[in-house]
């Protein structure tokens, strides 16, 4: 089975919202231009987890890739990834061996060190309308980036 359609199936159940509001974030896809990357947003497009997805999940690369997708402000660092390998068991899927289907590596927004609980520090984003990741201020209501809210 194709990965992107293991993880639709396997691991898209609707999240409470980590740390932003009480509404269910729901399981998004991103565009596919380096690896598989999924995000939970919620109604309100805050984005409390992101998941990057691989047959192998190389940590250094993962950290890069997450650092350049929400941006310096939000001080990704290595410890503030978590690592998973997901086993043909966990999928309860039969893939003929127990060999590893796939890796999966977790960065949680809210997730860090010194807990600010600014209203107006700067979180991360996933626009409703093109689904690229933007930064603006966590009391922010806006649910779309600047191109699509200049546009729209
Ligand atoms: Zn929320
Ligand atoms: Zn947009």
């Amino acid at each position: 089975m194709e990965l992107r359609a293991l993880v639709q199936e396997k691991f898209s159940e609707p999240q409470k919202c980590y740390g932003h509001c009480d509404q269910q974030s729901t399981l998004k896809f991103l565009d596919e231009k380096v690896t598989t990357t999924a995000v939970y947003s919620c109604p309100g497009a805050y984005i409390s987890k992101v998941i990057v997805y691989g047959a192998s999940v190389d940590l250094d690369q993962v950290l890069g890739y997450v650092q350049s997708l929400v941006g310096k402000e939000q001080d990704v660092r290595e410890e503030d990834i978590r690592v998973a390998s997901r086993y043909p068991w966990d999928l309860g899927i039969d893939t003929g061996n127990q060999e590893k289907v796939m890796g999966a590596a977790y960065w949680t927004q809210n997730y860090r060190r010194t807990k600010s609980d600014d209203p107006n520090r700067v979180a991360v984003f996933l626009c409703g309308d093109c689904r690229s990741v933007f930064s603006q201020p966590m009391s922010s209501k806006q649910t779309l980036c600047g191109d699509c809210s200049r546009t729209g």
